[in-house]
C-alpha cells in the first residue's frame, strides 16, 4: 500500500505540466528526441554557478506529534460542546479560528515532510513517516468538516456558511458521533490508498505483457469510476463548464490544432542543429536566472523572486533517489510555498523552474486558510503557464543561438497540453457516461482510437492522473488555452500581456470566489471555451510557425 501516491487527492500539490505532458514524459518513444550536444555551450547561467552549500537541503523533519489526531478531535469536541451549551458567538468564532490554525500547522508540516520524502523517494522508512503526515491531514480535514457541519445545522448557522460546502453536507449531515466520523475517515483513507496502489502494482508488474497491463488498468478505471457520474466528475473541481462542452470543442481542437501542432513540429525539426539548442549547463541555478529577469517584468514578480531565492524555498534534485517531477506546495502559516524539482533533465530545468515559480508567485497573494483550499487547477495552471509564455521575450537573451528552437519547443509543449487534455477529457467523460455498458477491452479501444492520430505511443497505463484524480486532467487543456490568450497579446502588445498576467496571478485559485470562466472575464481574457477562439488561435499559431 502506498498512500503517499495519492497526494493529489488532498493537497494543493500543483503538478508541473512537463511531468505528464505527452511529449516529454513518454520515455520509450518521445515525439521530440532531445539529444544533447555537449560541444555546444550556451550563455544561459554561465555567471550563476551554484555553490554546493547553497542547495537548500536543510528542511527539518517536522515533529510527528502534530500527527496525533486526538488533538484535533478534542478541539472539534470542544466546539460541539460550546454549540450545545449555547455559548456566545465570540466563543464559537474563537473555536473556528483555532481549528483553522491547527489545520494550517498540519499542512505546513505535511509540506515540509513531503519535500524531505520526495528528495529521498526510495526510502521506505521516510515513506511511512511521510504517510503519517498525509493521513493526519486527511483525517483532520474530515473531523473539522464534521464539526463545521454540526455548527451549520445549529443556531450559529451564519458563522459556518462559508466553511461548509455541499459535499461536506452530503457527507456528514445526520452524523452525531465524532468517534464514528473518525473511524469512517480512517477507513476511507485506507480504501482510497488501496485503489491507487492497485494501479501502481499493475504498472510495475514485470510479468504482465503490455496488452495485459492496458486491460488491467482499464478494469481498475471502470471500478474506480463507479463512484462518479458525468456531473460529479467535474463539479468536484468547481468547474463552470460541462463535459458536453468539452466534447463539442474537442472536434475543433482535433481538426484545427493538431495540423498546426504538426506544422510547428516540422518547423522545429527544420532548425539546423535543433538538438544542440538545449541548455546543457548543469551548474546554473535556474531561480537565480529568474531573479535576474524578474525586474524586467514587474516589481511584484521581482519581489517574489527575491523571496524564493533569499529564503531558499526551492529544492532541486538530480539523482536516482529523488522523485522525478516538479510541484509547488503551500506553507500556509507563513504565507509561503515550497518548490520541488526532481530529475527533470537539464534541458527542462529552467522551463520547469519558471512554471513552478508562477505557482509560487500566485501562492504569495493567496491568503485562504488551507482547510478551505479549493485548488482550482483551471486557474492555477494559467498562473504558471502564463509566466512561461511571458519569459519567451527573454529567450533571445537567455538562449542566444538556441532561442528559436527553445521558443518553438515551449509553444509545442503548451499546445500539446491543450490537445492531450482535450483527448483525455473526451476519453474520461465518455467512459464515465457509458461505463455500465463498457468492457475493459472497449475502454482500451476508445483510448487508442482517440490518441492514434495524434500520439500512438501514449497508453492508459501512462497517465496516473486518471487513477489518482478522476476528472482532473481536463484542467491542463483549459488552462493552456487561456495561457495562449497571453501569448497572443505578447506578440502584439507585451505590456497588455503582462497586465493580464498580473491580474490572473493575483486571482485566488483557492478561495472558491472565482471559477474558470469568471476569472477569465474578470481579468480581461477572451472567452477561450469557444470554437471561434480555438480557430483564431490555430491561425495565430500558424502565422507564428511561418515567422521562423
Ligand atoms: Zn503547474
Amino acid at each position: 500500500m502506498r498512500p503517499s501516491r495519492i497526494s493529489a487527492l488532498l493537497t494543493a500539490v500543483v503538478l508541473s505540466v512537463s511531468m505528464i505532458s505527452c511529449s516529454d514524459n513518454n520515455s520509450d518513444l518521445p515525439r521530440i528526441q532531445r539529444e544533447r550536444n555537449k560541444d555546444e555551450e550556451f550563455r544561459i547561467g554561465q555567471s550563476y554557478a551554484v555553490d554546493e552549500e547553497d542547495i537548500p537541503d536543510d528542511i527539518e523533519i517536522p515533529d510527528d506529534e502534530i500527527c496525533d489526531i486526538s488533538n484535533i478531535e478534542k478541539e472539534v469536541q470542544l466546539l460541539i460542546s460550546h454549540i450545545d451549551d449555547k455559548e456566545d458567538e465570540a466563543v464559537i468564532k474563537e473555536d473556528i479560528q483555532n481549528l483553522l490554525d491547527m489545520y494550517d500547522l498540519i499542512y505546513d508540516a505535511h509540506t515540509d515532510m513531503e519535500i524531505v520524502f520526495y528528495r529521498n523517494y526510495t526510502d521506505k522508512a521516510l515513506e511511512s513517516e511521510y504517510n503519517k503526515f498525509y493521513r493526519a491531514a486527511f483525517v483532520a480535514q474530515d473531523l473539522i468538516d464534521y464539526g463545521f457541519v454540526y455548527g451549520y445545522d445549529s443556531k450559529y448557522s451564519d458563522l459556518f456558511k462559508d466553511l461548509v460546502d455541499e459535499e461536506d453536507l452530503n457527507e456528514h449531515e445526520g452524523e452525531y458521533d465524532l468517534e464514528a466520523a473518525r473511524l469512517e475517515s480512517e477507513a476511507s483513507f485506507e480504501e482510497r490508498s488501496e485503489a491507487i496502489s492497485s494501479y501502481y502494482d499493475v504498472t510495475n508488474d514485470k510479468d504482465l505483457t503490455f496488452k495485459e497491463k492496458q486491460l488491467e488498468c482499464a478494469d481498475i478505471l471502470l471500478d474506480l469510476l463507479t463512484d462518479y457520474d458525468t456531473d460529479s466528475l467535474y463539479s468536484q473541481y468547481d468547474r463552470d463548464y460541462t463535459g458536453d462542452e468539452i466534447l463539442k470543442l474537442g472536434k475543433t481542437v482535433k481538426s484545427e490544432l493538431i495540423p498546426v501542432y504538426n506544422k510547428l513540429l516540422d518547423k522545429y525539426f527544420d532548425i539546423p542543429d535543433w538538438s544542440a539548442a538545449f541548455f546543457n549547463d548543469d551548474s546554473s541555478d535556474p531561480f537565480e536566472i529568474i531573479r535576474s529577469y524578474a525586474p524586467r517584468l514587474s516589481a511584484d514578480i521581482e519581489k517574489s523572486a527575491n523571496i524564493i531565492c533569499d529564503e531558499k524555498l526551492y529544492t532541486i534534485c538530480n539523482n536516482a533517489y529523488a522523485f522525478s517531477g516538479a510541484f509547488t506546495d503551500d506553507l500556509p502559516t507563513k504565507n509561503r510555498a515550497r518548490i520541488f524539482i526532481g530529475n527533470v533533465g537539464s534541458e527542462n530545468i529552467l522551463g520547469s523552474a519558471i512554471h513552478e515559480f508562477g505557482h509560487f508567485h500566485a501562492c504569495l497573494y493567496d491568503e485562504t486558510p488551507s482547510y478551505l483550499f479549493k485548488n482550482n487547477m483551471d486557474i492555477a495552471e494559467i498562473q504558471s503557464q502564463g509566466l512561461e509564455l511571458l519569459f519567451l521575450q527573454f529567450y533571445d537573451d537567455i538562449y542566444g543561438d538556441g532561442s528559436d528552437a527553445n521558443k518553438l519547443s515551449k509553444v509545442l509543449d503548451l499546445l500539446d497540453s491543450v490537445i492531450c487534455g482535450f483527448l483525455l477529457g473526451e476519453f474520461e467523460y465518455t467512459v464515465v457516461r457509458d461505463k455500465d455498458n463498457m468492457t475493459p477491452q472497449e475502454v482500451v479501444d476508445l483510448f487508442d482510437e482517440l490518441f492514434n492520430s495524434y500520439n500512438p505511443y501514449i497508453n492508459i497505463s501512462d497517465i496516473p492522473h486518471l487513477f489518482e484524480s478522476p476528472g482532473y486532467y481536463i484542467s491542463y487543456a483549459t488552462s493552456s488555452l487561456a495561457a495562449f490568450d497571453i501569448f497572443e497579446d505578447l506578440m502584439k502588445d507585451p505590456q497588455k500581456a503582462l497586465e493580464q498576467y498580473e491580474k490572473i496571478a493575483k486571482t485566488s485559485f483557492n478561495s472558491g470566489e472565482f471559477t474558470f470562466k469568471m476569472a477569465l472575464k474578470e481579468c480581461g481574457f477572451s472567452d477561450v471555451l469557444t470554437k471561434e477562439y480555438i480557430t483564431a488561435l490555430a491561425d495565430e499559431l500558424s502565422d507564428y510557425a511561418d515567422s521562423f
